[in-house]
């Protein structure tokens, strides 16, 4: 599986070759064939070309959409790496990135982006909807052979979540992306040229890198692509389009379809794979979908170092509350948290390190105490531990970690236990400074209709060690989120410690 001598481009170029009408991108009232998706990155490409862009990198800032789909081919088409970034950030935030990516050009569907390129002196190219217009209906525009980069190439640069800090900036080539896209498929694989998919992650993270982009293209797929998330029309659309692999994301995305009224076993029954992974799962999530819709969630375990599967194998059986084995091609071990050196024994909690043949090359520029790799191994900073089969379970970030009073908390064991709680359907533990005990847990819910809070504090304490327990339970409309669609627990910090 490893050996992955093409690359997703060449599947483009064969698309086009074999299947020239198939749709190949639904969004909104737009589509795209797999010619003119073809045609419009060649013509992009030959207008990159002029930028002497080859061997260098091409920011894309844009939101998903047939654009940024075109953009990244036709980046890849004309030899550059692509550093891909959020469009909503703010002028500082894309600075930021602009600056630690080394892009020398910047395609982007939006003003807003361009700001920040033109003040540090970048060229700035507007890829908007007239442009593809011109191209997709261009006969003469063709991908060669010769075009397609060599598997060794950077493809990507994509920054991390920044959900414990500054986002890290990830290498990936040709190679290390295929053989997640081949590691996808041998777990699970797709029928060719029969799959409609439908992507809500944000296609700049490498979760929606794959389901929007990647593994449809692999496949010959039709892909509908959201901008956003607004769960009443994500749910609508699977009924519309008859969606078959749903490509799911964070926790945080089934949580928020399940509070659609939208989301019935009807409007889901052409589904046949939701796929879940980026952050934890409840076991309550896990049964509330699969009551709801009538099919599992089929959860993966990585990070976007891996790009990003690191377990995923859903042709095995599962075991609650574990994500399974690990991938083909993929190394797992638990070691002491603080002297990696020592391994930890079978069901004792440690940091959890992987090692692949998919993995990063390397951080672009790394920080200091950016994430190190020893003899090739990767500490993912992931608290967890193996049982004696093997099978991984995840605990909890090392950085999310609470110590109360010198006891290790960790905040998904709580949140776990508030959401088996009626009528809880998010909740998010944080540690907030505490004179007396070091820190004390403060939890964060979402609940319909209305709890009762002395009801709910003596379940809490019926259910969980006296240093677990929540000192304050506050109820919110929503949690906030990350722009990967993560719980964002560093602004949960905040409210928690303003008060
Ligand atoms: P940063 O590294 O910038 O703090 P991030 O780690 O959130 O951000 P990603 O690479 O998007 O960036 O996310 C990978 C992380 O997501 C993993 O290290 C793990 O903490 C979490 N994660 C992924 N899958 C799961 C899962 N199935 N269950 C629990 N946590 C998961
Ligand atoms: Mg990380």
């Amino acid at each position: 599986v490893m050996a992955a001598e093409t690359t997703v481009v060449e599947y483009l170029r064969r698309g086009m070759l074999e299947v020239p009408d198939r749709v190949a991108i639904i969004c909104g009232d737009r589509t795209l064939t797999y010619a003119e998706l073809g045609r419009s990155a060649a013509g992009l490409a030959r207008r990159l070309a002029g930028s002497g862009i080859e061997g260098r990198v091409v920011a894309v800032v844009m939101p998903n959409g047939p654009e940024l789909s075109v953009a990244i081919f036709a980046a890849w088409l004309a030899g550059a790496q692509v550093a891909l970034i959020n469009p909503l950030f703010t002028d500082r935030e894309s600075r930021l990135l602009l600056q630690r990516s080394e892009a020398t050009v910047v395609l982007t569907s939006s003003a807003g982006a361009g700001q920040a390129a033109e003040a540090l002196g970048l060229e700035v190219i507007q890829v908007g909807e007239s442009a593809l217009e011109s191209w997709r209906h261009d006969e003469t525009l063709t991908i060669c052979a010769d075009q397609v980069p060599a598997p060794d190439r950077l493809a990507t640069m994509m920054f991390t979540g920044g959900t414990t800090g500054v986002p890290k900036g990830v290498d990936h080539t040709h190679r290390t992306l295929m053989g997640t896209v081949l590691g996808m498929e041998s777990s699970w694989p797709t029928r060719p040229g029969r799959e409609v998919w439908l992507n809500v992650a944000p296609s700049f993270h490498i979760w929606g890198l794959l389901m929007g982009i990647l593994n449809p293209v692999f496949g010959q797929a039709t892909v509908v692509l959201s901008q956003g998330f607004k769960p009443d029309a994500v749910a609508a659309a699977i009924r519309d389009h008859g969606v078959t692999v749903f490509g799911g994301g964070p926790a945080e995305i089934y949580a928020g379809l399940l509070s659609s009224p939208h989301t019935t076993r009807a409007a889901m029954s052409t589904l046949r794979v939701c796929p879940g992974g980026g952050s934890r799962f409840s076991a309550a999530l896990h049964e509330r979908w699969l009551a709801r819709t009538g099919v599992e969630i089929r959860e993966a375990y990585g990070m976007t170092e891996l790009a990003p599967i690191a377990c995923n194998r859903w042709d095995l059986p599962t075991r609650a509350g574990s994500v399974g084995l690990p991938a083909v091609g993929v190394e797992i071990r638990v070691v002491d948290p603080e002297e990696h050196a020592r391994r930890a024994a079978v069901g004792e909690s440690g940091e959890i390190q992987v090692r692949a043949a998919h993995m990063t090359i390397g951080y672009h520029h790394p920080e200091p105490g950016d994430g190190a790799f020893v003899d090739g191994w990767l500490n993912t900073g992931d608290i967890g531990y193996l049982d004696a089969d093997g099978y991984l379970f995840i605990v909890d970030r090392k950085k999310d970690m609470i110590i109360v009073g010198g006891f290790n908390v960790y905040p998904r064991e709580i949140d776990e236990t508030l959401c088996k709680y009626p009528g809880i359907t998010e909740a998010a533990t944080v540690g907030v400074p505490d004179d007396r005990r070091g820190e004390r847990p403060v939890s964060f819910i979402v609940t319909e209709p209305e709890v009762d809070s002395s009801a709910l504090a003596d379940y809490c304490t019926q259910n969980l060690a006296h240093y677990k327990q929540p000192r304050e339970i506050r109820v919110l409309a929503q949690l906030p989120k990350t722009p990967a669609n993560k719980v964002d627990r560093l602004t949960l910090r905040r409210m928690a410690t303003d008060g």
